[in-house]
């Protein structure tokens, strides 16, 4: 699914894309701002990055700090990044969440 946001053939809000990652909101939103940050190469988790993935992982946390910035988000936010069943990954392609716009509990559910 993610790979076809990324493609185009599947719409999405974007607020940024360059060659290697795109960003755009979260179909159901859970903080005022909320854009899930992706990879446009296919990783189905951190788990299963590989050495060569690197590069894109690096850079898809450049934008998530770039869009915090820009995003009026200067009293902070969270970045979460669900990995595999047990922490609550239910789309098999990497992506971080940027949240923020409201103060986070912790710990999370
Ligand atoms: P995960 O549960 O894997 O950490 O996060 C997946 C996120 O993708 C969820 O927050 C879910 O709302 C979002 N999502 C799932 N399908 C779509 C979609 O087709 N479009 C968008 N914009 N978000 C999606």
């Amino acid at each position: 699914m993610f790979c076809q946001i990324a493609a185009g053939t599947v719409p999405a809000s974007k607020v940024f894309e360059d060659d290697q990652v795109v960003a755009f909101s979260d179909l159901r939103p859970v903080a005022p701002t909320h854009i899930l940050v992706v990879p446009r190469r296919h990783v189905p988790s951190l788990a299963e990055a590989a050495e060569e993935d690197w590069p894109d992982i690096v850079r898809a946390l450049q934008v998530a700090r770039q869009l915090g910035r820009e995003g009026g988000l200067s009293d902070g936010y969270r970045l979460v990044q669900n990995v595999g069943p047990d922490g609550g990954q239910t789309v098999g392609h990497l992506h971080w969440h940027l949240l923020g716009g409201r103060s986070m509990t912790w710990p999370p559910g």
